[in-house]
């Protein structure tokens, strides 16, 4: 399924890899969450409810084109069967099909951005498994470096950074970067030390991509809940507080990965 929402002359494509439960209770992955902040959630973001009650996750990309030019493609999923995220998320996703219903084909896409090195977001930007053969891939140097030195992830340096670099296609980031225009990346670490997030705007216009910055309802609407798998809580309730009075100061739409609704209007 695709949906997409105009931003001035570009167009941000909402594209589904996928969807599954989330791989243990929700209030383990929101520990201080009260039951009417759940209820709440629920009632904001219903499509994001298992029939048992728990959490239903998208894995969810989103692309931005003007017209039918070149593609910016914002994280790239779960990957094919036997990817990274194979032992917890629900693979195969279905990334390439689901672009190339929204008219997108694989050499449209001149940039792949991963808001973090998760792998939920990485899968179809490994080389090995990857249709974006033309693609540069945009990370920030704090994930590239946190990467490089954790063995538990070793994986991941391996078959991403590694081949990517040798092929010329990483482009590694320091903070703030325009891509192209409407279309800047921002730090927004705490999720992981090199999160990024994506604004798209034009005019008054503007729409924040926001990776893992929030990924649930609940976060939306309290965003000083902290999310068990936020590798430095504290940076991370930073970053979304941050990014969330911003959002609200400009009337923006915000596009996040896993909730159910794939543009939470302001
Ligand atoms: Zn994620």
């Amino acid at each position: 399924m695709s949906l997409t929402y105009r931003v001035g002359p570009l167009t941000v494509i909402a594209v589904e890899d996928a969807a599954g439960p989330f791989f243990e209770p929700r209030s383990a992955a929101f520990p201080t969450a009260t039951p009417r902040q759940w209820a709440e959630a629920d009632a904001f973001d219903p499509d994001a409810l298992t029939g048992e009650g728990e959490w239903l996750l998208r894995f969810r990309s989103y692309c931005v084109r003007i017209g039918d030019g070149p593609a910016i493609l914002i994280d790239a999923g779960i990957g094919p069967a036997g990817s990274l995220a194979a032992d917890w998320a629900p693979v195969p996703g279905r990334l390439p099909e689901a672009l190339a219903e929204a008219g997108v084909a694989p050499t449209d896409v001149s940039a792949i951005v991963l808001t973090h090195l998760h792998n939920d977001h990485m899968g179809w930007a490994v080389p090995r498994d990857s249709p974006f053969t033309e693609a540069r891939v945009v990370v920030q140097q704090s994930d590239v470096d946190a990467y490089a030195a954790s063995r538990e992830w070793a994986g991941q340096y391996d078959l991403l950074i590694e081949p990517l670099r040798a092929a010329g296609r990483l482009e590694v980031l320091d903070g703030d970067r325009v891509l192209a225009p409407g279309v800047r990346v921002v730090p927004t670490p705490g999720h992981t030390p090199g999160h990024q997030s994506v604004w798209v705007e034009a005019g008054d216009e503007s729409l924040l991509v926001t990776g893992d910055l929030l990924v649930h309802a609940i976060q939306v609407l309290h965003p000083d809940l902290a999310y068990s798998s936020d590798m430095d809580p504290a940076g991370a309730r930073a970053s979304r507080l941050r990014m969330v009075e911003q959002v609200t100061s400009r009337g923006a739409t915000m596009a996040v990965s896993h909730l159910g609704m794939p543009f939470v209007p302001h």
